[in-house]
């Protein structure tokens, strides 16, 4: 049977030696963040996780959701309890405005219970997860009435929200929409078109849903420039908040899906149900795109957490299963064989995951740690360039950090040999989930291409060119220190050939467009890389500055340091061999017809 075991110790290490999260004390929100409460907060929410999702993961993935002939859908067994206590312990307010009933604490805290939650159980966290990004749109673009009216139940967990852009014929390129909302005259529309793929569509978890739909007004531009968003809720709500009668929607069916089976993921049919629009008229798209990033940001962290469960237990199953002899000789002698844990192709697979897992999470804090900033840091400069890093790193953290996320899943799941095939061990159910996550909030491939045609260029390319200097000023100082010096001229190298990459788009990209869409999956990934490799410089030096301060769990710190040596040498060098990929261009790629590509 799968185990689960929230990494709290990492969390904190991070939150506390790498991060330093105590300095921004002066900060709004961050003054009650102790490190004391920090670690009540996260030690609590890891039980949390353990005990009460986590039990229910793998039968929630076994029974999946029922809809039935009302169009109402029952979550699985167990669900909605967990449900209410999950919003009785009050997890839904931890990083919530406390003016609308949450707790104000900062990002960065929030972010590690995100995680528990999706490694625990991602078709539970998903529902909070939606509702927590709807909320986040209603805040920024919603009129005061909107806020007062759906913030308050929906922070608090009674309301649940979703986020409705694809129709059939409309997934990535949202200007094709056709979902209609034509003004009613008092302020209201009536909103008509289907919708699919609506993650926790429809459910028994919460007294209502909020929907925040996006469609055209009639006579909008047919294009992405006429898009609006409207609050659709499922029941309609008088100006005391209270529950009127059903709006004319329904949930026309539930995808049979690959993976996380427990969350709805509903066909929406609206017909001529009641909405509002929130914010301006064709400005829907920029309103919906706070709840997008907030969302893929939140993704990125599901790739984490899924890669993170399958991880834990690989390591275990590593050390209990008995196959063949380590290469230097039995290890176990009076066993009839060694654990796999000695063959060192399992340990590349362990390592691998290790050095991934602890560098996302890593990365994670630390974007959360920028949309705090960006948010609350004393100075105009300092917010402006927290906001630059975290909007130029959210398609890395989601786009990398998934198929990074994936790639750990089935390396651990190989681990487990035949047995990780078969569904009891749970490995198979952690594949299957990780799979979804480089696919929706923005397939990996358009994440990509927002990185390297949309972020790298805007104003003047600032905000990687602060990367860029980040990364330096990083390996300048390690340079001196004799442990890291070796790690540091890797990190400096890879930074090189992202410095190399973006210049070779700059030269051979206005000539042919095709030589950006070609390199930038591979550019993102050099990104990803470096990203991480930043991360495992800030951590190996926490480590190394703790051990020498005689501070924290010795193993625990000499393993961080063991790590980082790990990634310098088995991830760091893929940044050359990805640049020289993107300097190949687009010709060989882009010249088969469509006849040429599979002759039978
Ligand atoms: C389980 C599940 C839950 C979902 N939940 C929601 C939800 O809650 N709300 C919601 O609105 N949607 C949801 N979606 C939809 C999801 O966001 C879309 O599937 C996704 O955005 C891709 O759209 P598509 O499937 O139409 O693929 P397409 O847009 O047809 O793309 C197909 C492939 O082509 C590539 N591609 C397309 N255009 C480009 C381009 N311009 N440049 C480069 N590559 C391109 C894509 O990367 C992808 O690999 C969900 C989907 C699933 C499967």
């Amino acid at each position: 049977m799968p185990v689960y075991r929230a990494p709290v110790q990492d969390s904190l290490f991070l939150l506390n030696d790498v991060l330093g999260v105590e300095r921004y004390a002066n900060l709004p929100g961050f003054a009650n963040a102790t490190p004391d409460m920090i670690e009540a907060v996260l030690t609590e929410a890891g039980k949390f996780c353990e005990e009460v999702l986590f039990p229910i993961n793998q039968s929630g993935d076994l029974e999946g959701c029922t809809r039935h002939d009302d169009g109402s859908v029952t979550t699985p067994k167990g669900f909605k309890e967990a449900y209410d206590a999950y919003c009785e312990a009050g997890w839904t307010l931890l990083t919530q405005p406390e003016e609308f009933g949450g707790q104000g604490l900062p990002h960065v805290v929030g972010f590690p219970v995100e995680e528990y939650r999706m490694a625990a159980n991602q078709a539970f966290a998903m529902y909070p997860g939606l509702t927590q990004a709807a909320v986040a749109a209603i805040l920024v673009k919603g009129s005061e009435e909107q806020k007062a009216l759906y913030a308050p139940k929906m922070i608090s967990g009674e309301w649940g929200g979703t986020m409705n852009l694809t129709e059939p014929h409309c997934g990535t390129d949202l200007g094709l929409i056709r979902t209609r909302a034509v003004p009613n005259g008092d302020g209201s529309y009536d909103v008509s078109g289907t919708k699919i793929f609506i993650s926790s569509g429809e459910h028994d978890l919460t007294a209502n849903i909020i929907h925040l739909v996006l469609a055209k007004t009639p006579d909008a531009p047919d294009s992405v420039k006429g898009i609006s968003l409207f609050i659709v809720p499922k029941f309609l709500v008088g100006e005391d908040g209270s529950l009127g009668e059903h709006n004319a929607l329904q949930c026309g069916s539930i995808e049979h899906k690959m993976g996380i089976h427990a969350n709805s993921t509903c066909v929406m049919n609206y017909d001529g149900a009641k909405g509002w629009m929130v914010g301006e008229e064709n400005k829907g798209l920029a309103a919906m795109f706070v709840m997008m990033n907030a969302a893929r940001l939140g993704v990125g962290i599901q790739g984490l957490g899924q890669a993170d469960i399958a991880f834990q237990n690989a390591v275990r199953y590593a050390q209990d299963r008995r196959q063949g002899r380590a290469l230097t000789g039995p290890q176990d002698p009076q066993e009839k064989a060694d654990p796999l844990f000695v063959h060192p192709d399992v340990r590349r697979m362990l390592m691998d995951a290790k050095a991934t897992v602890e560098g996302l999470r890593a990365l994670c804090l630390w974007g959360a740690l920028q949309v705090d900033l960006a948010h609350v840091a004393e100075t105009e400069e300092e917010r402006q360039q927290a906001d630059d890093l975290v909007s130029l790193l959210t398609p890395v953290i989601k786009g990398y950090g998934t198929d990074k996320g994936y790639d750990v899943a089935t390396n651990a799941q190989q681990v487990f040999g035949g047995h990780g095939y078969i569904e009891e061990w749970g490995m198979s159910q952690y594949v299957r989930d990780a799979r979804i996550t480089m696919i929706y909030e923005g397939a990996n491939g358009v994440q990509a291409m927002d990185l390297v045609g949309r972020k790298l260029a805007q104003n003047g390319g600032r905000a990687i060119q602060a990367f860029f200097a980040i990364i330096d000023t990083e390996c300048a100082r390690a340079k001196d220190n004799e442990a890291l010096a070796d790690f540091s001229g890797r990190l400096e190298k890879a930074n090189g050939e992202l410095k190399a990459a973006t210049m070779w788009f700059m030269q051979n990209g206005m000539a042919n467009p095709n030589n950006i869409g070609a390199g930038a999956h591979h550019y993102m990934h050099i990104m990803g890389i470096v990203a991480l490799g930043s991360m495992w410089l800030m951590m190996a030096e926490a480590a190394q500055k703790a051990l020498a301060e005689g501070r924290g769990n010795k193993a625990f710190l000499e393993a961080k340091l063991v790590t980082a040596r790990h990634f310098g040498e088995r991830f760091l060098p893929d940044a050359g061999s990805l640049r020289r990929k993107i300097e190949a261009g687009s010709e060989a790629m882009m010249a088969l017809t469509p006849e040429q590509f599979y002759a039978a």
